[in-house]
């Protein structure tokens, strides 16, 4: 058993997200075989993730506030705290904070051998998030 070192909370960079989300890296992988990482994220109110996908997929458990998500194709969704919300591999989808609420959200996913996390697109344009 190891307690790990506290990692420094990070500012998610813009060209992948929209107004202020910060990361707490709660975990990478550690030893070899493993994929599983997780991080605790705050959103600032509006403030929301480009388009994006996951080859292996993500899970994400609302902790506090009130989310929005969306899949392609599919509606603009509200999401509470203590819900959980799967998307499956390579779905394009966004997540972030509904206009008037702090959204905190545990993010889980896994790595691929020799490959990234994530696939990054567009931005989400504020006619696409108010789109409800
Ligand atoms: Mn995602």
């Amino acid at each position: 058993m190891r307690i790990l070192p506290i990692a420094p909370t990070v500012k998610n960079p813009p060209e992948w997200f929209t107004g202020d989300v910060w990361l707490d890296p709660v975990i990478a992988p550690q030893d070899e075989g493993q994929r599983l990482s997780a991080g605790m994220v705050r959103f600032s109110p509006g403030a929301r993730t480009a388009w994006h996908s996951h080859p292996l997929g993500q899970t994400l458990r609302i902790m506090e506030g009130t989310a929005l998500v969306q899949a392609r194709g599919g509606d603009v969704v509200e999401v509470y705290a203590g819900q959980t919300v799967y998307t499956p591999p390579g779905e394009e989808h966004w997540h972030g904070a509904a206009p008037d609420s702090f959204m905190t959200h545990l993010a889980l996913w896994e790595t691929p051998d020799g490959g990234d996390s994530a696939h990054w697109g567009a931005h989400v344009t504020d006619d696409e998030y108010d789109n409800r």
